[in-house]
């Protein structure tokens, strides 16, 4: 589906998964694993391009519907996978996430290796806070996970927000229930300070037009 020109969301893949569509490919998150046939097809399908013209894989944080493809889509791309420093030892498997205290904690012990602990890659590219990459503003916007960004577009005005915050069709929300909540208000009150027509999550639909707009007015309703 094409969002705006030069900008499509593979269908079908959750995660939502995006592809800017210029010289270069570049692949904002890969969804869970098993669909990299669908992205791979998406690219030559749709866009007639391919697979090897993706340079560029960024991955908005180190959670398994968000990179369960990325090892794959490296592979048989050549492209540099690039994700915040702090999720950096996450997505290669080195750490993984700390259990939540109480009821959920025990519960997310059994899940783990089911969401965080398969498909580790290796990050060629450490991201920062204020960092360009293939064109897109690098945000960091921790909460969700220490290293989860926010990536903006220039060219397009388009904010993709990962699991910061997402727009279920009715109303904005708050990313997952293993965040921060502190930390997450904060990354909130930091986008409100960019321009975007479009804010493109991990889940959910596209959020337009007049995003930014919108999303000022929910960070008012936080405490
Ligand atoms: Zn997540
Ligand atoms: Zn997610």
């Amino acid at each position: 589906m094409e969002i705006v020109p030069g900008i499509h969301q593979v269908d079908g893949v959750n995660g939502n998964c995006f592809l800017i569509v210029r010289d270069e490919l570049t692949l904002i998150d890969t969804g869970m694993p098993r669909n990299s046939a669908k992205i791979v097809n998406y690219i030559q399908d749709i866009l007639n391009r391919k697979p090897t013209d993706i340079k560029t894989i960024v991955l908005t944080h180190f959670h398994i519907d968000h990179v369960g493809d990325a090892s794959d889509l490296k592979k048989l791309s050549g492209a540099k996978v690039a994700i915040h420093e702090a999720d950096a030892d996450y997505v290669a498997g080195r750490k993984t996430q700390p259990a939540p205290r109480g009821v959920k904690g025990m519960i997310f012990k059994v899940l783990i290796p089911l969401f965080f602990g398969s498909r580790p890659v290796e990050p060629d590219i450490k991201l920062n806070d204020g960092d360009t990459i293939a064109g897109l503003t690098t945000i960091h916007t921790p909460g969700h996970t220490p290293g989860s960004i926010c990536l903006f577009d220039p060219v397009s005005k388009i904010l993709f927000a990962g699991d910061l915050l997402m727009f279920n069709g009715s109303k904005i929300e708050m990313g997952s229930s293993l965040s921060d909540p502190d930390e997450v208000q904060q990354s909130i009150k930091k986008i409100t300070a960019i321009d975007f027509d479009i804010m493109l999550s991990g889940h959910g639909i596209p959020l337009r037009p007049d995003a930014s707009l919108k999303v000022r007015e929910f960070a008012k309703s936080l405490p």
